[in-house]
């Protein structure tokens, strides 16, 4: 069950160091507190199932000291570091005690220090589960405290129904806080819904993001959770025909590329991938890696650049390209 934390784990061979001269950014970097190693622990154990294959029961803990050596040796020069403290709110954690907010403004402190460690070069985003009743109060705290660029959302891990008009009218509420204080947002929108798709896409773009047009949106995982299917594909079709129908507008709309190639890719899932980047346009692709779940960004860039999604214009854009936030 990918959907629990992050995308598949990735497998392949040793990095040839893919360096990229122009500056660029990892736009999808998480850092791993021990409290949230714990929570993950903990739930490993409650849930086996829900940890998935290969990975390990408890994560070692990770941090600027881990990822600054692999920043550099990637070529890039900046990148987003998007708090995990969503996780404390995971429905299967609801009876531990790591169900507490008191944990998850914890876990967005961790980011917001481990980011002003690096003030050129980190930015950083917290988290919450939006559907938790402390969720608000959340975003408020950050929003006034200033010391972020905004809030990472995963609608998967938070059980998020995009068909549910409370959970609508909620998420609408917290992107009213972000867009008064001109904060972005990182979206990982695919939820637990099987027929996620076009509705879902078109449900939250029409409900939450057209009633926050100060809030810049980078969509994790080209607005899927890991791979390139079906699925996914559908809900870039109705971002794209918002943008065509003005029900959003370009400037608004970012799609991040962390974990889409992944090794067992088919060659219609690529050509369909490669039609959809080109058709969003190059200036709107971040590059990204969902480190620490996944690969490292040197060895990302290369998988990508080896799998043709981007041709050589592009992939020089695409690796240069840095969000708003981050310049
Ligand atoms: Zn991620």
């Amino acid at each position: 069950m990918l959907f629990v934390l992050f995308a598949p784990l990735l497998l392949t061979d040793e990095p040839t160091g893919g360096k990229v001269p122009h500056g660029g950014a990892d736009h999808h970097v998480h850092f791993r507190s021990d409290s949230s190693s714990d929570a993950w622990a903990a739930l490993c154990e409650a849930m086996p199932g829900a940890c998935g294959e290969g990975l390990p029961s408890r994560p070692a803990p990770t941090s600027v000291d881990d990822f600054m050596p692999l920043l550099d040796e990637a070529g890039l020069e900046k990148a987003s570091v998007l708090s995990i403290a969503y996780f404390f709110g995971f429905p299967g954690l609801a009876d531990t005690r790591f169900n507490d907010p008191a944990l998850v403004r914890q876990e967005n402190r961790f980011v917001s220090r481990q980011v002003a460690l690096y003030p050129d070069r980190l930015v950083g985003f917290f988290s919450v589960n939006p559907l938790a009743d402390y969720a608000l109060d959340e975003v408020r705290y950050w929003a006034e405290e200033g010391s972020l660029a905004g809030l990472k959302l995963h609608m998967a891990n938070s059980d998020v129904d995009l068909a549910n008009p409370e959970h609508l009218e909620q998420l609408a509420a917290i992107f009213q806080v972000l867009d008064a204080h001109h904060l972005a947002a990182v979206v990982h929108l695919r939820n637990r819904n099987p027929e996620f798709g076009y509705q879902d896409a078109t449900a939250f773009i029409d409900k939450v993001l057209a009633g926050a047009p100060n809030v810049s949106v980078q969509m994790a995982h080209m607005a899927g959770w890991g791979g390139y299917d079906e699925n996914t594909d559908q809900a870039v079709q109705a971002f794209l025909d918002a943008l065509a129908d003005g029900r959003l507008q370009r400037a608004q709309v970012y799609f991040d590329l962390a974990a889409v190639v992944l090794p067992n890719a088919t060659e219609e899932q690529i050509a369909a991938l490669k039609g959809r980047l080109g058709e969003i346009g190059a200036d709107r692709l971040l590059f990204g890696t969902d480190w620490d779940a996944l690969q490292s960004p040197a060895e990302t860039l290369d998988t990508y650049q080896a799998s043709g999604i981007l041709d050589q214009d592009a992939w020089e854009q695409v690796t240069a390209n840095q969000a708003p936030w981050l310049r």
